[in-house]
């Protein structure tokens, strides 16, 4: 049996590893992290070019808790040899392609404890007279089924996309896609080539990824895509990042919100939503109306169009292929229908599969709290009924109680070093 296993190696539990490290866990403890992809990448379906990380970089694996630690974003821009030039881009949000290399470049030092290519599928958990004493976890690992049992586990296999219940019948991921796909689409590669066949995609959604994908799309190659973003409010909403805002990403606002009921969690979590969900970086709107701007009255072209306020009531499939949407509009109820070859759903992440895909065996020991939310201690472990020997940690599930940065990287340094002191033996719950 294993110390710790954790599944998902995405930035939550690469910082994991390193507050482990850094606190000498490994050198009596064994680790391992599971990860179903390859190799390391950070949301690679939608790393396109001329897209912004979404925080300061300081907000990188570790320094919010260790900024002498050689895992800082500094320390490795000081690595490739670039530290000068990065302070002369004058920039605090950098690319997500640096970004994601830097994670690359951090989860690499970590080899011998990632097994690649290790989907896990099932977790139950044992018992020892009345307490739980550890997990069984089956995985897959280079299609061959395997098992592990491990005393803690730390989940950090990140969201689902959200597909809205209009597409269910007509999602095929090939003409109807996902956002977190797009970079592995065929939308993206006919938008990289310079096609003559015309081709007509529906964005749906109003979020950032909406956006990006929008502008990629009205910036490509191809000259004869015609592109359409279908947005339910009246334009896009601008994110609202001030730095009195700012400040519920701060990790010392995780205690305040922990601690407050739930109807106040509640209120606060929905004020705040507009820091976070259906939103956009206002310099990415500033780009898209100059870019449809210039496309309107210079270009001639009408191949990019927002179609607000709009509702979407039904989507087929044709005899030919196409699919068609039909919405209403939100001022005049107006039902109109346009056919699309290809439709990008950026519709954002849900993660009620964590409670189908791994917690089938943990019905009679899962605390629920009010609104049926999953109970979850400080330390990010779960509360489990009866008081456990075995913990199973939560990265990135715990909005509810730990606030609106639990799903994003702002937090993500300080809760792996609550975890790993958890881990350790400094957090009791
Ligand atoms: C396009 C995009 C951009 C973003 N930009 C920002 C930003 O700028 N700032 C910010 O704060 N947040 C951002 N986010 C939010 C995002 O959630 C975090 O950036 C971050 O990815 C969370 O890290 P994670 O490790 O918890 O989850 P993930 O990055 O999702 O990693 C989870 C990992 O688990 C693996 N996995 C899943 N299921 C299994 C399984 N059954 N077995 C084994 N492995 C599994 C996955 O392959 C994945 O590698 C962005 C999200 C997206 C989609």
């Amino acid at each position: 049996m294993i110390d710790v296993l954790g599944i998902g190696f995405g930035p939550s539990n690469l910082s994991l590893a390193i507050q482990l490290k850094e606190l000498a866990f490994f050198n009596d403890k064994k680790v391992r992290f599971f990860e179903k992809k390859k190799s390391f990448s950070w949301q690679p379906g939608l790393l396109l070019p001329n897209t912004n990380l979404q925080i300061h970089f300081l907000k990188d694996l570790v320094t919010l808790i260790n900024p002498k630690s050689p895992f800082t974003f500094i320390n490795y821009l000081k690595e490739q040899g670039r530290l000068s030039d990065f302070i002369n881009l004058n920039v605090s949000y950098p690319s997500r392609m640096e970004f994601n290399d830097y994670l690359f470049w951090a989860a690499n030092k970590f080899e011998d404890i990632v097994s690649y290519n290790s989907y896990i599928t099932d977790i139950e958990p044992k018992y020892d007279v009345n307490q739980v004493s550890h997990f069984k976890v089956t995985y897959v690992h280079d299609n061959i089924p395997n098992e592990i049992e491990t005393r803690h586990l730390v989940i950090a296999s990140g969201r689902s996309p959200k597909i809205p219940s209009a597409f269910f019948q007509i999602y095929d991921g090939i003409n109807v896609i996902h956002s977190d796909q797009f970079t592995k689409s065929e939308v993206h590669k006919i938008a990289s080539e310079n096609n003559l066949k015309d081709h007509k995609i529906a964005i749906i959604g109003a979020g950032q990824s909406a956006a990006e994908i929008f502008l990629y799309l009205l910036e490509s190659k191809n000259p004869n895509l015609k592109v359409v973003n279908f947005i339910r409010q009246f334009g896009y909403s601008p994110a609202d990042s001030s730095s009195f805002r700012n400040k519920v990403f701060d990790p010392d606002f995780v205690d305040v919100f922990y601690n407050l009921p739930s109807e106040a969690k509640n209120n606060i979590l929905e004020s705040l939503l507009n820091t976070n969900y259906s939103v956009v970086d206002p310099d990415l709107i500033s780009k898209i109306f100059t870019k449809l701007y210039h496309m309107q009255h210079f270009d001639r072209s009408n191949n990019g169009a927002i179609v607000s306020l709009s509702e979407i009531k039904n989507v087929i499939r044709n005899s030919e292929n196409k699919i068609e949407i039909e919405y209403s509009s939100k001022i005049n109820s107006k039902v109109e229908k346009q056919e699309f070859d290809y439709i990008v759903l950026a519709t954002g992440f849900e993660q009620a599969f964590l409670y189908k895909k791994y917690f089938n065996k943990f019905k009679d020991i899962i605390h629920y709290g009010n609104d049926s939310n999953l109970e979850v201690n400080r330390d990010y472990s779960i509360k489990f009924k009866k008081c456990s020997e075995a913990k199973l940690f939560l990265q990135g599930y715990s909005e509810m109680n730990h606030g609106i940065a639990d799903t994003l990287l702002s937090v993500m340094a300080n809760r792996a070093f609550t975890i790993a002191t958890s881990l350790i033996g400094g957090n009791k719950n």
